[in-house]
Order: structure tokens, then sequence, then C-alpha cells
């Protein structure tokens, strides 16, 4: 009897009891268990069923605890414990490596799975400590100004919604497709439900169970349905998301639902697309660019078996080198040895299933019956692998060849394994037509040395792909290739590709958070939004310098004396520093500019005199200036003009893992006119006692 896989709900683990299991691989969904076998060796390794959950317990869990218990947590917090959740998931990657290999990867595919998955772990527990405020809320953009006496002010800012993430993750990245999500999700404050494809739901589970155990996440905020969750949509509202990742029928039949349509859930859907890599008309046989082209579609055709959402499904080349590519094609792919993914010479595993293969095979069956040829591969040579691997998943590396490049097989039929389509173009408007015919993908790729044809074809076609790489000599040794998606980049694409954005650093997280535009006045935007806004009340007295974090609040302030500024003073800036500009050493000359009234200040000069009126020279608990940021000098400053400067505690920012934090102060400095000379902010770190 083999063992129906658990599902982690509502704070413990339930598993199914033997009677709903049927045998059936692909059997319909509504309880009855699936059969999961090796891809390798057909081998029944366990049933998936989700039957006898309680669903809505599932969403009164992730609300009532997940929800009060995350959001409990600042970003940093939540950071924090992305960055030990990942330390923890590296100590078992063995073990998810040797349970890879029943999905059919090698070992090599499977790191860009695992370490790969766990890699965004550690991206966004930068991105929460980094770019984010050690609160709870998040400020977006800057502060409007929406009345003429500044007495009303408007600002975005984004707080974490009150509902669940429910993940739906397609099967060729348990490991990534969770945790790429799972991270975003976290740092955003939503409790997250995880729905794992059934194919490969034992390898998601079981680093799901380590991030259990390891007693690193506040309860509620995972859970994990292994099996049908249709149950679940009804108790989805308008605070819960789903985000998709599948195909695009699934896309399709999910964006139906009643919770997305009538109920306001959020839907984001991650599709299939035919991606294409483009060889520019430059990059003939010989030149680095056509052996780099070559191994990119090669590489995208093996690893993982082709079932990379980024695969290259439609290879672009110009007439005039079609052979040359066709035939270097099938010699690269002569190489990728076929077999046991457990075998280091292994290059090709199978794909996740026999039903998958089936699929696949129709997929080519279907591109060669609309018109095109098959060149290496094919259904008979994978037949002939398929007698060489009794019961495994196997497909032989495909290149198929539509001499009519607009057969619309090839741009819309997607073959979900080691599969592509071999067309050429003749002009760079039809190569922009024929990559954008494939009605928006993930990834395009061009392979080119020349800047003209790459400037004028990518901004051209980047209206149809979420991301485009442009590979050359230049950057091929460094490049992550055609088909990586990576954190700090927005993966998904328009259209076809199911118009989706995941991932882009901060961008992935804001997808779980509402945005909200408040109005107010000065005083009560700093106190919502926890950072100072002009014109809200300062705190003058004691110097702010003097302050460590734990006494130093928003608005804390030091107006200065005044100082004048000579013409000495200009005049030996300007050579102590060699910065002897004609605006500051010569009259007639600075006259003559359309700015100044002749002989003026320099900014940064006018900068040091704001730093020499501000700080307070004894040691304490301001240990460093960092930098400045949005500096602009507004008004020259003549000779004879005095100066004062006013520097306003803006952001504080105490750091979880240090002594000390950062301050963001604002800094203005006045003429005698109390006209703005220079504003900016001064950065600093400041101890926290
Ligand atoms: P799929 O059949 O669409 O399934 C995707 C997920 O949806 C699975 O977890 C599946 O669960 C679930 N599902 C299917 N029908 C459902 C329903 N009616 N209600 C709720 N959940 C449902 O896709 P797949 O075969 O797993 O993955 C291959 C496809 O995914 C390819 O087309 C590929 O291009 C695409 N893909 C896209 C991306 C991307 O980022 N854009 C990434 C990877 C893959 P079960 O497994 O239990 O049926």
């Amino acid at each position: 009897m083999t063992e129906i896989l658990g599902s982690f709900v509502a704070g413990s683990w339930h598993t199914p009891t033997p009677e709903g299991r049927g045998e059936a691989a692909g059997a319909t969904a509504g309880g009855s268990a699936r059969a999961v076998r090796d891809s390798v060796t057909g081998e029944l390794l366990h049933h998936v069923s989700s039957e006898g959950l309680d669903f809505g317990a599932v969403a009164d869990h992730a609300r009532s605890v997940g929800v009060p218990a995350l959001q409990e947590l600042t970003f940093h917090q939540r950071g924090v414990i992305l960055k030990q959740l990942g330390a923890h998931l590296m100590e078992w990657a063995a073990n998810y490596h040797e349970i890879s290999f029943s999905t059919g990867t090698t070992k090599r595919d499977a790191f860009v799975d695992i370490e790969g998955g766990i890699g965004t772990l550690f991206t966004y527990s930068g991105v929460a400590r980094r770019q984010m405020p050690n609160s709870t809320i998040h400020l977006d953009g800057g502060v409007e100004r929406l009345s003429k006496g500044g007495s009303f002010v408007g600002r975005h800012i984004l707080t974490s919604r009150q509902g669940l993430a429910l993940q739906i993750n397609a099967f060729n990245f348990p490991v990534w497709g969770m945790l790429e999500k799972f991270a975003p999700m976290f740092v955003a404050g939503v409790p997250v439900v995880v729905k794992p494809a059934t194919a490969s739901a034992h390898l998601t589970r079981a680093v799901v169970a380590d991030m259990i155990d390891s007693g690193l996440l506040p309860d509620g905020c995972l859970q994990l349905i292994c099996g049908d969750v249709t149950g679940l949509f009804d108790h989805l509202a308008e605070q819960d998301a789903i985000a998709f990742t599948g195909s695009a029928a699934t896309a399709r039949r999910l964006a139906d639902l009643d919770c997305v349509k009538e109920r306001g859930t959020r839907f984001f859907a991650e599709a299939d697309s035919l991606n294409f890599s483009l060889l520019g008309s430059d990059a003939a046989p010989g030149t680095e660019e056509f052996d780099l082209f070559v191994s990119g579609v090669v590489a995208e055709m093996t690893v993982k078996a082709g079932q990379k959402c980024t695969a290259i499904r439609r290879t672009i080349v110009p007439e005039q080198h079609a052979e040359a590519v066709a035939e270097a094609l099938t010699a690269k792919l002569a190489e990728a040895t076929a077999g046991d993914p457990r075998e280091k010479s292994t290059r090709l595993g199978p794909v996740i299933s026999t039903d998958q293969r089936g699929d696949v095979l129709d997929a080519v069956d279907e591109i060669v019956a609309a018109g095109a040829r098959v060149i290496t591969g094919g259904r008979e040579a994978s037949d002939a692998l398929a007698d060489r691997f009794p019961g495994g998943a196997f497909v032989a590396p495909t290149v198929l060849r539509a001499e009519d490049p607009w057969i619309d097989a090839v741009h819309d039929v997607e073959a979900f394994g080691p599969v592509t389509s071999l067309i050429t173009y003749s002009s760079l408007d039809e190569a922009v037509r024929l990559a954008a015919r494939g009605r928006g993908s993930l990834v395009g790729s061009v392979v080119t040395h020349d800047p003209a044809f790459a400037t004028e074809f990518v901004r051209k076609v980047a209206p149809w792909h979420g991301r485009i790489l442009v590979l050359d000599r230049d950057d091929a040794k460094e490049s992550t290739g055609h088909g990586s998606p990576l954190p700090t980049l927005v993966h998904g694409g328009p259209g076809r590709a199911g118009g989706g954005e995941e991932l882009g650093g901060l961008r992935g997280v804001e997808h779980f958070m509402q945005r909200t535009a408040i109005q107010a006045s000065p005083d009560m935007l700093t106190a919502i939004s926890g950072e100072w806004v002009q014109g809200a009340e300062r705190h003058l007295g004691e110097h702010p310098f003097t302050k460590s974090l734990a006494d130093l609040r928003i608005g804390d302030a030091l107006e200065s004396e005044w100082r004048t500024v000579t013409l000495e003073d200009i005049e030996h800036f300007a050579e102590f520093t060699g910065d002897t500009f004609y605006a500051h050493t010569d009259e007639e000359a600075a006259a003559a500019n359309p700015f100044f009234p002749g002989r003026v200040a320099h900014g940064y000069l006018i900068v040091s005199f704001a730093a020499g009126l501000f700080v307070q020279p004894d040691p304490g608990p301001v240990l460093a200036n960092y930098g400045l940021e949005g500096l602009r000098f507004v008004t020259p400053v003549s000779p004879g003009d005095k100066l004062k400067v006013t520097l306003t505690a803006k952001r504080i920012t105490p750091r979880e893992t240090d002594e000390y934090g950062e301050v963001r102060w604002d800094a203005e400095v006045v003429n005698q006119d109390s006209e703005p000379v220079a504003n900016y902010d001064v950065l600093t770190l400041v101890a926290k006692e």
C-alpha cells in the first residue's frame, strides 16, 4: 500500500484515509486520490489527495492566526526570518536533490529549482531590510502638495492585505515555484497556502515540512494542500489573492471563478508562452554570437528536458543562416546523452510523466501536420528512447523546421518538452512581427553584436515581452542565460503569457499589499506615514545629534545660526578644491550666464557650510554620514548673502541585527530673505543607545 501525501492545514498534518484512492494518474479533481509515478522508472511512488480537508478551516486559520501573527512583525523582522529560513533549507538541499531525481531532473537541472529557489529567500530578505522601512507600512513615492498654502498634502501608502495568498503552482519547478512566490508574499505580510502540482508535490511537501519544522515561521503563515483545492475557492473573497502558474487553459478556467469575478479576489496568472530566440543577421557562422545562439537554444531544450516556461519554443534565424543553424543544433543535440538523471553523464532526463510525454509528442505531431518537418528527434526517435528506458517518460530532443514561418501552429502550440521550431526572417520588420506573433511571451532573446539592430528590434518587441536578453560576446561569460528569471527582475509577460508579473524585487511584494492614497494635513500625514512631512510640526530643543535612537523622534529638529558667505570664502574654496569654474571666479563671465547675477558661491560650499552649521562636534550617538539624497540648489548665493540651515529628523530606521540604525534628515538651507537655497536629505548612522 503506497503512502497518500499529506497536507499541512490549520497547524497540523492531515493525511486522507485510503478509501478515496484511485489508481488512474490524471484522475479528475474532486477528491479521488491520484497516483504519482517515478518519471524514470514508472514505479508507483504515492497517491495525492485532499479528501476530507476542511477548506473553511484553512481560510479561517490563515486569516485569524496567520494574519495577526505575521503582520505584527515589521518588514525587517520578516526579512531576518527569510534569511534564517534560507540558511536552514540550504542544510537540507542534498535531500531535495535526492527526491528531485524521481521527477526526472538531473542534478544540474535541479540546481536551478532548489538552490535557485532558496536564493530568492535571501534576495527578498535583502529587499525587506534595505528597501523597506522597519515598520509595517510602506511608503510609495513622494509627498504631493495638494493646496497652495501647503496645509493639504497627499501620499500613497502600502498596507498588508487582510487575506491569504493561494499559490497554485506548475509541476516543473516544485521548489523555486513555491519559494519565489512565498518570499514576496511573506514580506508583504500575507499568509500563504501552497497548492503544488500533483506530479511533483512530494518535493514541495519535503521543503514545506522543513520550513515548518524550522520553527522560524509565525503560526498560520504557511499551509500546504496536496491535491484538489476546488473547495477552497468558495472561501476566498476580496482581501485574498490567487497566484497561478501553469497552462493558459487552466489560467482561463481560474479567471472565471466566482471568487475572482464576483468577490474581487486578486488573480495573477503566469501561463505558458512560446518564447523566441532570434539570431541577428550580423551573427554569421564562425562568429562568437552564432555559437552562443546555438548553445543557448540547446541549453533551453535540454535543461529540465525543455519543461521550462521560459524555454525557447521558436528559434528565429536569418534565411541565409538556416542551414548552418540546423546542422549545428543537430550536432550539438546528438551530444546530449539521455538517460537516468542519477547518472552523472546524463544531460537529458525524462519529462515528468508518461502522460506529459504523450502531450508533448501530440503537440509535435500537430506542428508537423501543419507543415513543419522533423530535422532531428520527433516521435520515432522518442519511441526508440522509450524502448531503451521502459516505464520512463523520455522524449528525444526535437527540432522542427517550418519553411513557412507564419504557420499558426508554430506560434500557438506549446510542446512542453525538449522541442523547438526553427523558422526564418528576411528583414528586421519581419523579425519583429514573428517575435510578436507569440501574442505575448515571458521572455525573448536576441543574439547580435550590432547595437543598431538590437536597439530597433528590442524597442519594437518589448511591448510583447516581460523580459528580453540581448546576448553577445561582451556579456556572454557572465550572462545568466535566456531561461533564468531573476528575483530582482520582473518575471511574467503580457497576453498569452498570462498578463501577470512576479518578482522584480520590491515590485513583487507590492502585488500582495494595498496601495492607498492618503490626503491630510502635514501633521496628520507625518503621524500616519511615520515619516516627517514638509510643513509638519518640528520639535526644537536639545541638539538632535545628541540623541540616540532610543530618544530621537521624527520631527526633532535644529535651526542653525546664520553665516555670511564672503567673496574670500568663495575664492578660498575655489583655490582649495581646484573648482575654479568661471561662475565662481570671473565676475564678467558669470554675469553673462543666464542663471547668475555675477560670481556666486559653489553649491558644494553651501553644503559644506550647512554641515558646519548643523553638526554637533562631540563624540555621540551619530556614528557616520553615509550620503546625501535629492540635493537641489535652488537659489544662487552671492557674496554677502546669509545662510541658515534647518535639519529635521525625517525617517528613523533601526536595524534588527545591528546596534545602530539609519536616520534620514531633511535639510533645508535658506538665505536672509527666507528663499530656499538648497534642499536635500542627509543620511546618517546613529547608535540605538
Ligand atoms: P496545469 O495543468 O495548468 O497545472 C498547473 C497547476 O494548476 C497545478 O497545480 C494543477 O494541479 C492546478 N490545476 C489544474 N486545474 C485546476 C483547477 N481546475 N483548479 C485548481 N487548480 C488546478 O499546468 P502544468 O501541467 O502543471 O504545468 C505546465 C504548464 O505550466 C506549461 O504550459 C508551462 O508553460 C506553464 N508554466 C508557466 C510558468 C510561468 O511562469 N509562466 C512556469 C512554469 C510552467 P494538479 O497538478 O493537481 O492538476
